[in-house]
């Protein structure tokens, strides 16, 4: 009881739901883009993240953050970094769904829908803890590249694709599961890796291959406490590769030494940190002097999950502001039934929609690799969603944030959740590869002589069902053909981003959701801001598909 006053009109909090079972958005995409998926998985991994004993958990990753251990008491390195056991808690759960390797087994491979039905755990998994996805994204990421060490790889597959968590720093073959991260970026430069100064000096050669002593720095070196790394560095070559673990073959520990972690903005529970290798030992992986197409292979994996995790966070932050205003009451009526509220929620709606769509068509082009169109899209939607959707993703949190008022900038010792949201948002526009490295590569994609066609053929289940979808369509091929230059770059990628988000919500949406995206998005009945669809949409009918319960 307070003393002074009865609380009332606070809205209860969105818990103990199933984030998959009222995720219409995702369902639809799912049922397009992958049909014969069974999503009774993706039931029941809704059901664990969105259950408040996981909440806590990522309430508690968050709160108490990694410490880093760079001595014992005797004055030895040991390089650890320390987590609370509600991080291990969610490592545990992301791992036992198949959030990293697991899509690479051949069992998963079987399916034909592996990296589908793996998006839409990860996406769903956003929602309750994305720092912690940090690893499980380059532990996933990692097996296109590393296969070019068939050996290695051959070792490190099972731990890689197992669905056992296994946080001990020991030798490989002694572990349940194993994690891996990537080393690129330095002081120097992150996006032009070509300035890398580490170098690596041939070592003899072994049962991994040829072997190499690798000396340098990283500035940017997320998840340390992974069992192993692909590196950058200079050999005699130039640029390459290298596979740098943790704990050798013959079980001492590799010369990887911590310098210190991360203080940053959020993405608290994931330790990101700088490094020094004194001699560390490492592998080659793929051709001496082509580390940078090599990694990244790994690059354009890790690529895809940047928009999945903005699509689940975007989806979280919806869901928490629909829970909110439709209990919340002012001036006599709930905020949802408020006309503005409606236009902000419902623009939220379309927002969130179409970067599921878009992120999900993406994950589709990884399952089908051997067939040429989805080769030109995957090629094409990589960068363009993760440029886009990345890009929406902070403007998104803000507005998001302030449905709930004064309540959603409160921390509230990390229960204010969309305050995680609002300071995770940047970082998926940032890492692998920023804003205008997407908008820059997007055109290196459009050089390929085909990317034209296969967008035109992209669109053109879309066509006759909106003019302004259509005057976009018409005119993006011909763009494409021209090739715009670098200065134009990021208009481009996002009218094709646009583009094919109307599309894809042409084949999955209500035509409520279809006709609002369009007329606002595309033939300009919109402003700068959030909130202000024309008054034509069907806004209740957006809500209603949007609800999270
Ligand atoms: C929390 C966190 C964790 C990270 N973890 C890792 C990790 O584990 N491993 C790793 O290797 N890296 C990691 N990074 C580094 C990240 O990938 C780089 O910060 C990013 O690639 C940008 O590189 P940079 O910081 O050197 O910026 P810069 O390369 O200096 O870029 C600065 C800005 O200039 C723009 N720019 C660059 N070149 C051009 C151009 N030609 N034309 C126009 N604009 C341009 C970029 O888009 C960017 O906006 C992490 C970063 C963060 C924030």
């Amino acid at each position: 009881m307070n003393a002074t006053h009865e609380v009332f009109n606070q809205p209860s909090p969105l818990v103990d739901t199933n984030l998959f079972g009222a995720n219409r958005a995702m369902q639809s995409a799912l049922a397009f883009n992958a049909p014969a998926l069974d999503t009774a998985p993706l039931r029941a991994l809704g059901a664990v993240v969105g259950s408040g004993e996981m909440q806590t958990h990522a309430r508690l990753a968050n709160v108490h953050t990694p410490q880093l251990k760079t001595h014992n008491r005797f004055g030895q390195r040991v390089d650890q970094v320390e987590f609370h056991p509600s991080y291990h808690a969610l490592m545990t759960a992301a791992t036992a769904a198949g959030l990293h390797g697991t899509a690479f087994s051949a069992e998963q491979q079987a399916t034909g829908h592996a990296h589908q039905l793996r998006a839409a755990g990860f996406m769903l998994f956003t929602e309750l803890e994305p720092s912690i996805l940090c690893p499980i994204s380059m532990s996933y990421a990692v097996a296109p590249a590393l296969k070019d060490n068939p050996a290695i790889y051959k070792d490190w597959e099972a731990g890689l694709t197992s669905r056992a968590y296994d946080p001990q720093l020991k030798v490989w073959r002694d572990k349940a599961g194993l994690t891996m991260g990537m080393g690129m970026t330095e002081k120097q430069g992150g996006s032009d890796v070509r300035a890398n100064t580490t170098r690596a000096e041939p070592a003899g050669s072994d049962a991994w291959g040829q072997r190499y002593s690798v000396t340098g720095h990283k500035w940017f070196f997320s998840a340390p406490m992974c069992d192993a790394f692909l590196i950058l560095a200079q050999t005699t070559s130039g640029l390459s590769c290298l596979f740098l673990p943790r704990v050798l073959p013959d079980g001492s520990i590799n010369q990887l030494f911590i310098q210190r972690l991360k203080d940053k903005l959020g993405n608290k529970a994931n330790a990101s940190s700088e490094v020094e290798f004194v001699g560390a030992s490492a592998w080659l992986v793929g051709e001496e002097g082509r580390g940078i197409p090599q990694i990244l292979a790994m690059g354009t994996m890790t690529r895809l999950d940047c928009a999945l995790g903005t699509s689940g966070l975007m989806r979280q932050a919806l869901g928490i502001a629909l829970n909110h205003t439709a209990q919340r009451k002012a001036f006599g009526k709930t905020l949802i039934d408020q006309p503005l509220m409606k236009n902000v929620l419902a623009d939220l709606a379309l927002e969130s929609e179409a970067a599921t769509a878009l992120a999900l068509r993406l994950a589709r082009s990884f399952d089908r690799a051997s067939d040429p169109h989805e080769q030109v899209m995957n090629r094409l939607l990589t960068p363009v969603a993760k440029f886009w959707i990345c890009k929406r993703g902070s403007h998104f949190a803000q507005e998001a944030m302030e449905c709930l008022g004064g309540n959603g900038y409160v921390e509230e010792g990390g229960e204010g959740i969309m305050a995680r949201i609002y300071r995770e948002m940047p970082l998926n526009s940032i890492w692998e590869g920023a804003g205008n490295i997407m908008a820059i590569d997007l055109l290196r994609a459009l050089r390929k002589a085909d990317a034209a066609a296969a967008l035109a053929q992209e669109l053109e289940p879309s066509r006759n069902m909106h003019p302004a979808l259509d005057r976009l369509a018409a005119q993006l091929p011909i763009r494409v053909e021209e090739m715009a230059s670098e200065m134009e770059a990021r208009r481009l990628a996002q009218d094709v981003a646009l583009a094919v988000q109307a599309a894809l919500l042409a084949q999955t949406a209500p035509a409520a959701v279809f006709s609002a995206f369009c007329d606002s998005r595309l033939d300009g009945q919109w402003g700068h801001s959030f909130g202000s669809l024309g008054a034509g949409a069907d806004f209740d009918a957006i809500l209603q598909r949007a609800m999270p319960t």
